[in-house]
């Protein structure tokens, strides 16, 4: 389980979720017909997984405990949710 982490983008902890590039259709084709460039290929769509934001997928999201997040949280401690237009 991924824990909570702040998101400095749009202010709101939540847990990240995990985006693997790729799709796991090719990295089975792959390991089908080629084992070695599929093996290549799947370690690399993992390495180059990253978390996102649950509401607004930016990618730089940080532990609930860090400076930043502290201070984002301090910062954005007035009550009213910052409207979309859209
Ligand atoms: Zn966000």
């Amino acid at each position: 389980m991924a824990k909570m982490m702040f998101c400095p983008n749009c202010g709101q902890p939540g847990k990240p979720r995990r985006i693997v590039p790729g799709s796991v259709l090719i990295t089975l084709l792959l390991l089908m017909f080629w084992l070695v460039p599929g093996l290549i290929y799947m370690i690399w769509r993992h390495k180059a997984a990253y978390l996102v934001c649950p509401s607004c997928r930016a990618r730089n999201m940080v532990p609930l405990d860090s400076p930043n997040a502290v201070q984002g949280r301090g910062a954005a401690g007035s009550p009213g949710p910052t409207s979309v237009s859209g």
